[in-house]
């Protein structure tokens, strides 16, 4: 079982949309697949499906102790994902009330738990919020690597470096193990320079760590969302969808044997 942090600091880079999608498409392939939602707006539960009403105990329960996983985990209508949801419940403020030594690995120690490894999962992928707040901290803490969507616009590379930081820091701490997965170019435009420029800057800069995968800007991707269910399900033959497709065939071929 691989644990994956899907995290930029920045909003709107596609952190929940690729989440969701290489959620989808891993499932497509056999994989069993837990998404956890780490972001208090609760984007990724909402955008599988998951109701409110299925939400009574969250991620938030599960860090505070006061749920079991088998309590929060909720399958959804995508054969071989389940998502442990989350709720405006999930604030920062209150993992920051923790006992200093342990609030950083509240996730790590609720999925190491021995109840997870005999569930059968194949993949855990977090989708942190927009900050580099406990919450994601703890992702990272939690995780054995972490996936960087980056937007294909000016700036993008600008705001990794910070990342890259937290990154460290993590290592030299908490989890010396973490490792890089890869930087994922979301929104791109074939037809824009900006675009161009950018995947270009990041392959000079980032060399193999840049996926080859490139998802395209797609309305798809970004209707899928408010009819609850993965581009891969509203269109399966959108190119949005073909592109998560690939990413999760390169993921899977970086993690064989
Ligand atoms: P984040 O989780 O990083 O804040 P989201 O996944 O919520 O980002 O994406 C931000 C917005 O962009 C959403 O409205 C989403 O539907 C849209 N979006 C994401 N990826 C694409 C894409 N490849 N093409 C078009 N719209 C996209
Ligand atoms: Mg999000």
């Amino acid at each position: 079982m691989k644990i994956v942090a899907i995290a930029n600091q920045k909003g709107g880079v596609a952190k929940t949309t690729t989440a969701i999608n290489l959620s989808a498409a891993l499932a497509e392939q056999g994989k069993k697949v837990l998404l956890i939602d780490m972001d208090p707006q609760g984007n990724a539960s909402t955008g599988l499906g998951v109701s409110l009403d299925q939400r009574a105990a969250t991620v938030y329960d599960l860090l505070i102790g006061e749920a079991t996983l088998a309590e929060v985990i909720v399958p959804t209508s995508t054969d071989g994902v389940h998502v442990l949801p989350s709720t405006t419940e999930l604030s920062s403020s209150d993992v920051q009330l923790f006992n200093i030594n342990k609030r950083s690995f509240l996730l790590r120690d609720a999925v190491r738990h021995p109840d997870l490894a005999g569930m059968g999962y194949d993949f855990i992928l977090i989708d942190c919020p927009p900050s580099l707040s406990l919450l994601t901290v703890n992702a990272l803490v939690a995780a054995h690597s972490v996936l960087v969507p980056l937007q294909s616009e000016f700036f993008a590379l600008e705001g990794l470096s910070q990342l890259m930081l937290t990154i460290r820091e993590i290592r030299q701490t908490a989890n010396p193990d973490l490792r890089v997965e890869g930087v994922l170019l979301t929104m791109h435009d074939q037809r824009n320079n900006l675009s161009q420029q950018v995947e270009r800057d990041a392959r000079d800069t980032l060399g193999a760590l840049v996926f080859e995968t490139v998802i395209p800007r797609n309305v798809r991707l970004s209707e899928a969302p408010s009819f609850a269910l993965p581009a891969l399900t509203y269109d399966s033959d959108s190119k949005g969808s073909h592109a998560y497709r690939a990413l999760a065939k390169e993921f899977l071929a970086n993690n064989a044997a």
